[in-house]
This record gives structure tokens, sequence and C-alpha cells, in this order.
């Protein structure tokens, strides 16, 4: 274990943009929500070398409710282009997924297996 703290891989997520109109299909309101990514990257000297498994997400800001929505559209948005998100974009997570729960203290998507939240500390369940 000679590399440990050299070499790592990690799982992080970034807030994109809060997308200004999205109608949500858990509680039905027109409403804002968050653009999340998340990805997996490599880092050496943690200086990220490479990135994959990118998903993008849309949190309700009305209730909280996470969505998963395509990539590529996910990646348009983030580079600035004006994409409106409709109803049939947002994939409603199963629980099958790893990220199905928001922290409710720091607002980030937190995989639902862990019991307390690795952000903040808050307990989740
Ligand atoms: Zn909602
Ligand atoms: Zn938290």
């Amino acid at each position: 274990m000679f590399f440990i703290g050299i070499f790592g891989v990690e799982d992080k997520e970034k807030e994109i943009k809060i997308v200004d109109k999205i109608q949500c299909k858990s509680c039905n309101n027109i409403t804002r929500g968050r653009l999340i990514k998340s990805f997996r990257y490599f880092h050496f000297f943690f200086i990220p070398i490479f990135k994959w498994n990118e998903e993008y997400y849309i949190v309700c800001e009305s209730c909280n409710k996470v969505f998963s929505i395509s990539k590529d559209k996910g990646k348009d948005i983030e580079n600035g282009n004006n994409i409106e998100i409709t109803y049939w974009d947002l994939k409603e997570i199963n629980m099958n997924y790893n990220y199905t729960s928001v922290c409710n203290n720091c607002k980030k998507v937190v995989d639902s297996e862990y019991e307390y939240c690795p952000y903040c500390g808050n307990k989740l369940r």
C-alpha cells in the first residue's frame, strides 16, 4: 500500500447551475431545479487525471426529489446552451441507482447507502 494518498479514485459531484424551469414529476410544480453532475475520477497527488462515469441529475427545488437526465442534455446545459428540461427528460431514479437522496442539511446528493452524510456528517436515516 505504498501509493496511498498519491494515487486514488474518488467520487465527486458538482453543482453545474440552477435550471430556471422544470416541471417536477414528483410534486408537479413548475419550479427551479439544480443540475448536478457526478463523476468518478482518478487522481495523482490530488490532481484529477481523468474522469469517467459522468452522470447528470436534476434536483427539484421544491420537493428535493432527484431525477436523472440524459448525458447529452446535461452536457449541453453545462456548455451554456439554453436547453429546456421538459417533463419527459426527467427520469425518476429507482432504488437500484446509487444516488437517491439529498442531504437536507447541505443539500448535496448523497448515495443512499450512507447513514451519515459524507459531506457534512448529518444523519440521513
Ligand atoms: Zn418536486
Ligand atoms: Zn450533508
